[in-house]
């Protein structure tokens, strides 16, 4: 059997094992990522289907992904810690992971707590037949959007927040000017609560420059610096 059509019978017994049917919800295949397939992904997931509660690292308003290893429990507890978003509009950072153990559950639709016939049982498509369904075991991880990363500077003890599409933008290959210019606008009020005087001595320690004269200029020095680390931070996680 090819992988896309094991994936096939995994997404149908992960979505039926767990009830994501009644519900509307289904499980649907998923790149591997760092290694680990196969694998299937819910969006958005509602956690009471699958751990009884959201789980530990998650808030509620949390964008967040479920992703879950369908096999015996071995070898799938390396979870990469960050994962890259295709819009470059955020970052999927690991909130927690844990395993599933396989257990049987009577079936939703004709199981011993339904009123269904014996005809409605021998065609139940949730079960086969069987009265029963297998909830299937297998690691799973809980995944986050970020959408702000906080920068430290190395001097002063001050901070500042940028959104991740800013720091991939002011990465890019060529001029970023233009993409530093707006960072800078979005982030002007909580800029203008620094002390100039703390943002010229950070960025007289670079050694890149030597006037410091405009300060509009020196904000967008210090919108560079500070997407050329967060850059560099996302890039060591991603490896990692
Ligand atoms: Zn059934």
């Amino acid at each position: 059997m090819s992988y896309m059509e094991k994936l096939d019978e995994l997404e149908r017994e992960w979505t039926i094992g767990y009830g994501l049917d009644g519900g509307g919800y289904a499980f649907e295949k998923a790149e591997s990522i760092g290694g680990i397939e196969p694998l299937l992904m819910w969006d958005d997931p509602d956690w009471g289907y699958i751990l009884g509660e959201t789980p530990e690292g998650l808030d509620r308003g949390d964008t967040s992904v479920l992703y879950v290893a369908p096999g015996p429990a071995s070898s799938r507890d390396d979870w990469p810690e960050l994962l890259e978003d295709d819009d470059g509009d955020s970052l999927w950072e690991l909130a927690c992971n844990g395993w599933l153990a396989e257990t049987d559950r009577e079936c939703d639709w004709c199981g011993p707590g339904t009123d269904a016939t014996d005809e409605e049982k021998a065609s139940c498509k949730h079960c086969d037949g069987d009265g029963y369904v297998v909830s299937p075991g297998g690691g799973w991880a809980a995944y986050k959007a970020v959408y702000r990363l906080t920068w430290h500077s190395s001097l002063h003890g001050f901070s500042l927040e940028l959104d991740v599409a800013d720091v991939y933008a002011c990465n890019a290959q060529g001029d970023v000017s233009e993409a530093v210019k707006s960072a800078v606008s979005r982030e002007r009020f909580r800029l203008d609560g620094l002390n100039p005087a703390d943002i010229i001595a950070e960025l007289r320690e670079t050694g890149a420059w030597d006037d410091f004269e405009d300060e509009d200029e020196n904000l967008e020095r210090l919108i560079f610096i500070a997407a050329g680390e967060l850059m560099a931070d996302i890039n060591v996680r991603l490896e990692s």
